[in-house]
């Protein structure tokens, strides 16, 4: 039996990809490539170029491989994208998931492990939130994510179809042998934009708005390994391979880093000066966003081990240096 990457030559599925391998288990890997890198997937995975809103392109592949859990990594995730385009989100990860369920129902596959987000929270109402904290996304991004939650929970009443919706805070850092990394074009994530201006690439970070209800002022975000991340996608399909019910989980450091402290830390990590100023706000960017993760450390009995911002942004630096132009295929 294989375990189905949806998404598996993006940032956190292609770490996904390795980490599986890594463990001995027999990987497939679907991506469109519109934003993955085919570079990124580790060798032994068996690699489908397609989309996961083609029903005929799904219908083939589970005709042809023999899949016990997918693990859906395939969305777009730019919150002010989504601000722009809302419809795009909508269509791709809301859309998608109701082709991939529908799929997974007439191949009698069982279980999915799903890349949710914090954004499903909006504004949170306490200074860190729980999986029962109200959902109310003040983006569209958010949005068609919650709606994709929804959507399997009707497919677990209905069909039985069990899957762990895994809501990620700030997702930074490499592998730790440098060999894949985060590579978007545009990159507009904070780490990846930090480290390009750290190694010249940019002449200098926006901080964007300095006028959130902060310390500091700059927006609080719990940053979180991705390599953290992945061993957390295995142990949520081994809870639901032992047969445990439908669940939630926050993936989080459990500590909030504020956009001016992940600068002073990735100075202190690099050794570079790493130009800033502030510019007006971006659309869509709650004040904070910090987890309580002590649930899947309860349940899935998850244990980070990368617990200090720091060793995170290192991890990313190593992956930058080694590679300054990414994967240099777009
Ligand atoms: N951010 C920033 N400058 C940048 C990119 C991001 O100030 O060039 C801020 C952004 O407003 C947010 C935080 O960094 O408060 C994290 O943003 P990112 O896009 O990395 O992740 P998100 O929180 O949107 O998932």
């Amino acid at each position: 039996m294989a375990v189905l990457v949806l998404g598996g030559a993006g940032y956190i599925g292609s770490h996904m990809v390795k980490r599986l391998v890594e463990q001995g288990e027999d990987v497939v890997v679907i991506d469109n490539l519109v934003t993955g890198h085919p570079n990124a997937i580790a060798k032994e995975a068996r690699f489908y170029q397609g989309d996961v809103r083609d029903r005929a392109f799904l219908d083939q592949v589970f005709e042809k491989e023999t899949i016990d859990t997918v693990i859906h990594f395939a969305a777009f995730s730019i919150v002010p994208e989504s601000m722009k385009d809302p419809l795009k989100y909508f269509d791709n990860n809301t859309g998608g998931v109701i082709t991939l369920l529908e799929a997974m129902h007439d191949h009698g596959i069982k279980r999915i492990v799903f890349s949710s987000t914090a954004a499903t929270y909006g504004n949170p109402e306490h200074e860190t939130i729980k999986e029962s904290d109200r959902q109310d996304p003040i983006n569209p991004y958010g949005e068609s994510k919650l709606m994709m939650e929804k959507i399997m929970h009707w497919a677990d009443v209905a069909y039985g179809i069990k899957f762990v919706a895994l809501r990620y805070f700030n997702v930074a850092g490499a592998a730790e042998d440098g060999t894949i990394g985060e590579d978007h074009h545009p990159e507009t994530h904070l780490i990846p934009i930090v480290l390009q201006v750290a190694l010249g690439k940019r002449p200098e970070l926006q901080i964007y708005g300095d006028d959130y209800q902060t310390p500091d002022g700059s927006n609080v975000r719990d940053y979180v390994h991705v390599m953290d991340l992945a061993d957390a996608h295995i142990l949520a399909m081994k809870y639901l391979q032992a047969g445990h019910d439908s669940n939630a989980f926050n993936l989080g450091s459990s500590t909030g880093f504020s956009v001016k402290q992940i600068v002073e830390a990735a100075r202190e990590a690099t050794g570079e000066t790493i130009p800033a100023k502030v510019a007006p706000r971006r659309p869509g960017d709650p004040d904070t966003l910090v987890a309580q993760s002590d649930k899947a450390r309860e349940i899935l009995h998850w244990q980070p081990k990368y617990d200090d911002v720091h060793q995170i942004i290192k991890t990313a630096w190593n992956w930058t240096q080694k590679h300054p132009n990414g994967f240099e295929d777009k």
